[in-house]
């Protein structure tokens, strides 16, 4: 039985005998051993961490929950987000849980639309700006400085605390913190609870070693990469479809800190791992999500990684939000009358 992150991770995180202790079970999602890609890639233990697996079907769940928890705390009634689709998702589904109201401002047509579906359905009041997903957080920065409703982005220091605890489920599931985490980035909120989960749960003598962060923007989108914002950027991994990530400065730190790396991977990339993940390995993730093995492929191509490191790709959301896209990729598909020898012969068998 999943208890959800606030009751499995009380201790640490920012919550009090006052905050309620909302949940939807979310969290304690599989960390899935690779077995046909690592042999593929030379990899000696490397897993997945499948986020997809959550209730709203992103990692976006874990810091909701806390950042709802603790609106509801002090008081607020409604709860605002920009979202490139899984934010609004997962603001949508706690807020409506917690009988609050959402409101979620998302660039107008960049939606994926399961994503765009759950906000909808969970009774979300959406507003679809013509520009980019920097110009909507400015635009709701704005409105919760005016107004008193709680902005449940990643600048939110609870959201970043609530996503932390896939850093704690990963030591707690391994006996220790991997030698490598690799991860998509894009507002930088994720890179960033990461290295502090790694970090706090260290501290906490529940991990000997801290693993070294590698985090991949997409190539159309890549301002930490290139050192300065991109104001148009463009990947088909809309969920990482980001010019000028809120944590900048932060996943910087990570980055050093862990002696990691922040890189970019192109489109290319990206379309080929999510393929690879599903066919090689039974997992359907999101675009976005594959930039964490677009990476590692990339590193151990040149050098950054060696492959006898124990290593974990994370998953961030899952393949569905998005099926269009996956049916747009196309497959083996065929039509037959409905005669046994006809798909027979069609099979070749
Ligand atoms: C939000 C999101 C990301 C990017 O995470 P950041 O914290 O913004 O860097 C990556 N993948 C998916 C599926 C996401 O929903």
């Amino acid at each position: 039985m999943r208890p959800g992150v606030i009751a499995k991770y009380r201790e640490f995180l920012p919550v009090t005998e006052r905050t309620p202790p909302l949940t939807l079970n979310e969290g304690d999602t599989p960390l899935v051993r690779s077995r046909r890609l690592a042999e593929l890639l030379g990899v000696r233990e490397l897993y997945f961490k499948y986020e997809g697996a959550n209730p709203t079907g992103s990692f976006k769940d874990r810091g909701m929950v806390v950042a709802v928890a603790k609106a509801i705390e002090a008081g607020r009634r409604a709860v605002i987000c920009a979202s490139t689709g899984n934010t609004s998702a997962a603001a949508a589904a706690y807020a409506a849980r917690a009988g609050l109201e959402a409101i979620v401002v998302v660039p107008a047509g960049k939606i994926a639309t399961g994503k765009l579906a759950q906000a909808l359905v969970h009774g979300a009041r959406i507003v679809a700006v013509e520009g980019s997903f920097d110009d909507a957080l400015c635009i709701v920065r704005t409105l919760t400085e005016r107004h008193p409703i709680a902005l449940v982005n990643s600048i939110n220091p609870h959201r970043i605390e609530g996503q932390a605890t896939a850093a704690y489920e990963i030591v707690d599931a391994l006996g220790d913190a991997p030698d490598v985490l690799c991860l998509p980035v894009g507002n930088a909120g994720n890179i960033t609870a990461y290295w502090e989960g790694f970090k706090r749960y260290h501290r906490a003598g529940r991990a000997r070693r801290l693993p070294r962060l590698f985090g991949f923007q997409a190539a159309g989108a890549a301002p930490i990469v290139l050192g300065k914002p991109v104001p148009n950027p463009q990947t088909v991994a809309t969920a990482i479809r980001i010019g000028n990530p809120a944590s900048w400065q932060r996943a910087v730190r990570a980055r050093d800190e862990s002696d990691g790396r922040i890189e970019a991977v192109t489109d290319e990339e990206i379309v080929e791992a999510y393929r690879l993940l599903a066919t090689h390995e039974g997992l359907f993730c999101e675009l976005a999500s594959a930039a964490s093995l677009a990476g590692l492929r990339k590193a151990l191509e040149h050098g950054w990684l060696s492959g006898s490191e124990r290593i974990v790709c994370v998953l961030t959301g899952h393949g569905l939000k998005d099926p269009d896209t996956a049916v747009q990729f196309g497959g083996w598909l065929q039509k037959a009358p409905p005669e046994v020898e006809a798909v027979e012969s069609l099979l070749g068998l």
